[in-house]
């Protein structure tokens, strides 16, 4: 089975993926996380991506549809995080399927006021050292700006900063919001309320028409 993610920043895509991974079993493209790993490894694909990461600016169109179409050949389920975010990379996802009889299954749109995208994101803090996540608001750490599992020091990516935000959720505007038609006239979206809690989302996501029943193993 293969679902896609859609939604702006901040939506709750990525929470929602790790919630369901507790039960389900799939695997998850997540083509930013993805991306930061090639920039903590310094590889020549991160090098060429960093800046305009960081800047909140879609990365070149080709870059992704390579990186993702390398990956569906596997036979387990997927849900993909983060991708296609223009109608370009859209269209070539359903040539890519189509050319090896393959499909899309369901896009989940997650639905979510701007200004409640923008509190999620700019309140996010990552540990330096084991990747636990915090929100100032919703989880702060209790030792202020360390972790509390390991310690170490918190920090906020670049690309979360308000500025950089901003650019990032212009170009979902501009360039990932056509999605949502193109999926809706293509029969396979699935509607959800992204402003509610993670436990309401969750429940929202497996009372829909969303099979993931087929992903129990
Ligand atoms: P995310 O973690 O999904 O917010 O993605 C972080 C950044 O990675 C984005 O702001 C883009 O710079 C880049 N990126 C991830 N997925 C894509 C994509 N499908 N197309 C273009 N750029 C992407």
């Amino acid at each position: 089975m293969l679902i896609l993610l859609l939604g702006s920043p901040g939506a709750g895509k990525a929470t929602q993926c790790a919630k369901l991974q507790e039960f389900y079993k799939f695997e998850v493209l997540a083509t930013g996380e993805i991306l930061r790993k090639e920039i903590r490894e310094n590889s020549a694909l991160g090098q060429k991506v960093k800046s305009i990461m960081n800047k909140g600016h879609l990365v070149e169109d080709q870059i992704l549809i390579d990186l993702v179409t390398d990956e569906l050949h596997v036979d387990r389920s997927i849900l993909i995080d983060g991708f296609p975010r223009t109608l370009y990379q859209a269209d070539m996802l359903t040539q890519h399927l189509e050319d090896h009889g393959k499909r899309i299954d369901f896009v989940i749109y997650f639905a979510v006021d701007k200004e409640i995208a923008i509190e999620r994101v700019t309140g996010r803090r990552i540990c330096s050292n084991c990747g636990s996540l915090y929100h100032t608001k919703y989880f702060p750490s209790k030792a202020g700006d360390m972790c509390d599992k390991c310690g170490a020091p918190l920090y906020q990516r670049v690309d979360d900063q308000l500025d950089n935000l901003l650019i990032k959720l212009q170009e979902y505007d501009e360039k990932t919001q056509p999605l949502i038609n193109y999926y809706e006239e293509l029969g396979l979206l699935k509607r959800v309320d992204g402003n509610e809690s993670v436990m309401d989302v969750y429940y929202q996501l497996i009372q829909s028409s969303v099979k993931f029943t087929e992903m129990l193993e």
